[in-house]
């Protein structure tokens, strides 16, 4: 391992792991950092310090967390890393167990501690004695985190798109969901901050904004605001009116039973607004969501998505679904499965139940076998393929404002955009394979696309203006 000139400007390398909320909290200790004279490198075999932040949301995303702290860890032997800083949710859930098990992290830092990463990264953390119980880091004991406009960020997503989050926390009592365990009770930013934030990003190149959270409508319960997130998001309508580059405010996360007609009126009253709502369902029959401690069911939410589609004409629909939570029946995944069929989302994800040693859901009677959950999670996932390929379709011949975002990473032959139906990393894209004469494709701005062909989920489209 090459010795290196103390004097020399220390760099840092991060993988972020999980949601768009971990990012933030990626950039936010980016931000931290560099204000104190690190270098943040892309390239993590070219770091003294190396900082993994981990999702622990199920079991595959703390495979994948585990994987890449010891891929991260043969850099201490093969490239110049000196020190391994674990951050994230699986800290907060296994930190004991880190320690104790994996010798090669130096430090770590909980969700709830996103400014200790400096001293993490400097070796001045004074890292807990392993030999503590584990909830003994129960994060309702350290002051609960929420970073404001004041603090410093280094963005690691293009310039022209960026997430705010609104709030963090979550107070919901999902059977299946362990974040509010990590992330602690629901607390929203001040109105004030999130308005300068969404104010700097536009001035820094922003044409989109995506609004993130455990769940965004909850946004001011907190703060004593009554339909808090519609009033949020007129200010931001306001604030992308006055601004030269701000086009698109986007908000993902939505509860069902907090979506009120005040916000689909806001939703609907600024074209800056993105007629899009990503609102996770979870299931559809009565049964499971009562199970599931979440209530509602398929004739609730088919009349709340009626007036979600009245209200705002043309909007695109997301959501997500978990098949094969226990007791869930042949009955209820065919009840699951007409409802989709029913309403026709634009964009569907769909999670298999796996039992989380701390949710509540590990103590249900009626357990399936993993080949039952994972035929029905394929089955419900064809059944959205044809649909997500029929709703494609209705766009061929239509022109659209597009957001082009660069050349496709799948080749330079292509360029490749989104349209305002389209949230960034989860939707489908619009592929540019042509363009009219006269018209530059530009990263980062806005253009007219007239849809060619569609794809089961992409969309491909020429620049026409
Ligand atoms: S709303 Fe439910 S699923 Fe979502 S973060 Fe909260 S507890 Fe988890």
């Amino acid at each position: 391992m090459k010795t290196k000139d103390p004097s020399a400007v220390k760099t840092v390398g991060f993988v972020s792991l999980g949601c768009p909320k971990n990012l933030v909290d990626t950039e936010v200790m980016m931000g931290l950092l560099a204000r104190e004279g690190w270098q943040v490198t892309p390239d993590a075999a070219d770091a003294d310090v190396v900082v993994v932040n981990t999702c622990s949301f199920i079991q595959p995303a703390q495979q994948e967390s585990v994987d890449t702290i010891l891929e991260m860890a043969e850099l201490k032997k093969t490239g110049r890393a000196q020190r391994i800083v674990v951050a994230g949710c699986m800290v907060e859930r296994f930190r004991g167990d880190i320690q104790k098990e994996m010798p090669e992290v130096d430090a770590l830092v909980g969700t709830n501690e996103l400014e200790r990463i400096v001293a993490a990264c400097n070796g001045q953390s004074q890292s807990p004695l392993p030999i503590l119980p584990q909830n003994f880091f129960d994060p309702s004991l350290t002051a609960p985190y929420l970073y404001d406009d004041l603090t410093p960020r280094l963005r690691a997503t293009p310039r022209h798109s960026a997430y705010i989050k609104i709030a963090e926390g979550c107070d919901h009592p999902c059977t299946f969901c362990v974040i509010p365990q990590y992330r602690g009770k629901f607390r929203s930013r001040r109105f004030a901050s999130v308005a300068a934030e969404a104010e700097r990003l536009g001035r820094e190149g922003a044409r989109e904004l995506v609004l993130i959270g455990q769940d965004t409508t909850c946004y001011g319960d907190d703060l004593g605001l009554k339909n808090g997130l519609a009033a949020l998001l007129t200010r931001l309508a306001a604030v992308a009116e006055q601004s030269e580059t701000l086009r698109w405010i986007r908000t993902l996360y939505f509860y069902p039973n907090r979506v009120t007609q005040p916000l689909l009126d806001a939703i609907a009253a600024h074209p800056s607004l993105c007629g899009y709502v990503d609102m996770p369902l979870q299931h559809a029959s009565a049964q499971v969501l009562k199970r599931m401690k979440r209530g509602a069911g398929g004739d609730i939410f088919l009349k709340l998505l009626d007036r979600i589609r009245r209200t705002i004409p043309g909007v695109a629909l997301r959501t997500s679904f978990i098949v094969g939570f226990p007791g869930e029946t042949d009955a209820d995944f065919k009840e699951l499965c007409d409802f989709v069929t029913a309403v026709e989302f634009d964009w569907l994800g769909v999670f298999a139940y796996s039992d989380e040693a701390i949710n509540q859901a590990v103590h249900l009677d009626g357990k399936l076998d993993q080949e039952v959950i994972d035929d029905r999670r394929s089955r419900l996932m064809a059944l959205q393929q044809s649909i997500s390929r029929r709703r494609r379709e209705r766009a061929v011949g239509c022109r659209f404002d597009i957001l082009v975002e660069g050349l496709s990473e799948e080749t330079d032959l292509l360029w490749e955009g989104r349209l305002e139906s389209q949230a960034p990393e989860i939707d489908g894209k619009v592929l540019i394979n042509d363009v009219a004469a006269g018209v530059n494709p530009i990263a980062g701005t806005f253009a007219q696309v007239e849809i060619t062909e569609a794809h089961d989920y992409d969309l491909i489209g020429r620049l026409v203006g």
